[in-house]
């Protein structure tokens, strides 16, 4: 890809041009130092025109619904005149065997909207990266006017925190009846969501989709409140019916009116932000003390006096730290 200077991306952006927007996430994802350097002057360049959307978080495991749900959400949100984009946190594109989520052909209809902006996940070294260019990403779509990113994540673990940091509204969808209640998803996840939407709630699942929703909101009751105010909804819908969409969408709206009227939406922009400022910061300073020779041969031997059990970890930090 040829590269340009920052002000041709920037305006790009600012004109909603989809390629030059993909462009400047290309460059984002890049791990080259000059690649690096144009995409924080293209992020600054475009950081006035930011933070206006609504981003949601969208989890929950494999077969759940989710890639579904996001094609007729995001066709009903266009319908409505909003731009969305799609983007995917997802832990498991890092090795070969490729991306369980982001893959366009898994929305078909939203792929070819042209209201709609849908970005495969960044790769990375580590998922607190990923989430990280992930996070620049947003703000990218933010000044090419989107106006609902939504953030897909597959419902493991870790990387629904790393999302929970990205987003406003955190989104688990369900299904009932298989087997498993909790359906692996641990209840720390269930505690992060503000809202739990049981999907494939139609036909002769409707009733078992009833159940469950009774089941959750008993047991999201026992969890502490938020301190967003915000009491954690549990809904049905059918992604593939079309039900439950529009609601969905205008519970979110309640969310976003309640939340910026007690202040928590702004509060907790902000403290999203000091969150990436920090991880930004470790990781920037654990990279410059590691690239420094003697201390990265110093680590080498630490490590290995601690894997022969010579040292405990504490006393080999110290040491490291000693001789700075
Ligand atoms: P993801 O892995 O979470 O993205 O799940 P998908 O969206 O790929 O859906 C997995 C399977 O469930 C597909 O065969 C979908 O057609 C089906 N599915 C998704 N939503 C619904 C729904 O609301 N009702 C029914 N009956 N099937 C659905």
């Amino acid at each position: 890809m040829k590269r340009h200077t920052s002000s041709y991306y920037i305006k790009g952006i600012l004109d909603h041009d989809r390629v030059i927007l993909s462009q400047s996430i290309t460059l984002i994802e890049s791990t080259k130092a000059s690649d690096q350097l144009l995409a924080q002057e293209i992020i600054t360049g475009c950081l006035p025109y930011t933070g206006k959307s609504i981003r949601i978080g969208i989890t929950g495991v494999p077969g759940v619904g989710k890639s579904t749900f996001i094609e007729s959400f995001g066709t009903y949100l266009t319908s409505i005149h909003k731009k969305i984009a799609v983007l995917a946190v997802d832990p498991t594109s890092q090795d070969s065997k490729g991306s369980i989520l982001g893959d366009k052909t898994r929305m078909d209809k939203l792929s070819v909207n042209p209201n709609a902006y849908i970005r495969p996940s960044a790769s990375g070294n580590t998922l607190g990266g990923v989430a990280q260019k992930t996070q620049e990403t947003v703000l990218l779509c933010e000044a090419a006017g989107y106006d609902v990113i939504l953030i897909e994540t597959v419902g493991v673990g870790q990387s629904e925190i790393e999302v929970k940091h990205l987003t406003d509204f955190f989104l688990l969808l369900m299904i009932a009846g298989a087997g498993d209640e909790l359906q692996g998803i641990k209840r720390g996840i269930m505690e992060m969501a503000d809202a739990i939407l049981i999907n494939k709630a139609e036909g002769d699942n409707l009733p078992k989709a009833k159940l469950a929703k009774r089941e959750y909101k008993n047991a999201i009751h026992l969890f502490p409140p938020k301190e967003s105010g915000w009491i954690a909804q549990v809904e049905l819908c059918s992604a593939i019916k079309q039900e439950g969409i529009k609601e969905t969408w205008n519970m979110i709206d309640s969310f976003v009116n309640t939340t910026s009227i007690n202040g928590f939406f702004e509060k907790n922009r902000k403290r999203q932000n000091m969150y990436w400022f920090e991880q930004r910061l470790k990781e920037e300073i654990i990279t410059r003390f590691k690239a420094d020779k003697e201390n990265s041969l110093l680590i080498e031997e630490l490590k290995n006096e601690l894997n022969k059990g010579n040292i405990t970890p504490f006393e080999a930090s110290r040491i490291l730290f000693e001789r700075q």
